[in-house]
């Protein structure tokens, strides 16, 4: 495992909390939308942190900082995230996983093992193999079983979560948000979260794209709100927030 990326202090990356954040290096999809393109392609391009030196800032943050965000990339690729979240939690912090939910197994055990408190995991499209490859820039067929698997784990009530959908025109529309929503339906919390815009992407033609309109994202909002009414926005209007 690679830590390839580390934030002291974010006000953004959790709700209601005030975290540090661990970015790690790879992941297993392409979003042809994520902006987290060093990471996801090129890690060998940005210098690895020792995990000391989180250490030795984490401990300078203490006080400041009720938890550590480990986000990525897709922190489930790497076999020894759980002594990562167990390192941490000594530490006293609590932990927070951002995660596409390809890695059931995992979350199963990060749970169950109590190495996590949250859990934001990325619904990105209606759970077909078609609609979920279109999504993410790779053929899922083997991954949909997995997703709707740590889909389960979540819904299951055995931690804190968030389901989230990064909405990207061209990709999105109100349709694939109310197919979203019945699945995911009696979630606890649902985020629709606006694409960037002028950001680097993993797909260059995605660079530039304009991100939904204010009167879209309320389309989206009262679409979702009609089945989850614990639905909320993010990154609008013009609200910073970290896509996934
Ligand atoms: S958006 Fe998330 S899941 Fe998709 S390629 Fe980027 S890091 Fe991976």
């Amino acid at each position: 495992m690679e830590i390839k990326g580390f934030i002291d202090i974010s006000l953004i990356d959790w709700d209601g909390q005030i975290s540090s954040v661990v970015f790690l290096a790879g992941c297993n999809l392409r979003c042809p939308f994520c902006y987290n393109v060093n990471l996801v392609l090129h890690p060998e391009k940005l210098p690895a942190i020792p995990f000391e030196q989180i250490e030795d800032r984490s401990k300078k943050s203490r006080g400041w900082i009720d938890g550590v965000v480990i986000t990525g990339g897709e922190p489930t690729i790497n076999s020894d995230l759980l002594g990562l979240c167990e390192k941490i939690k000594e530490m006293g912090f609590l932990v927070k996983l951002d995660t596409n939910g390809t890695n059931p197994v995992m979350v199963r055990e990060l749970i169950d093992k109590r190495l996590v408190d949250y859990i934001a995991m990325d619904v990105k499209a209606p759970l077909t193999v078609e609609n979920y490859s279109r999504v993410c820039g790779v053929n899922v067929e083997n991954l949909v079983e997995k997703i709707e698997e740590t889909l389960g784990i979540l819904l299951g009530d055995g931690v804190e979560y968030e389901f989230r959908t990064t909405v990207v025109p061209g990709l999105h529309d109100e349709r694939d948000i109310e197919e979203i929503c019945q699945r995911i339906r009696g979630c606890r919390k649902y985020v629709i979260q606006n694409y960037k815009g002028d950001v680097e992407t993993v797909d260059p033609k995605f660079k530039g794209l304009k991100p939904f309109s204010e009167e879209k994202m309320k389309v989206f909002l009262t679409t979702a709100k009609k089945i989850i009414p614990n639905t909320i926005l993010r990154g609008f209007p013009s609200l910073p927030h970290r896509e996934q």
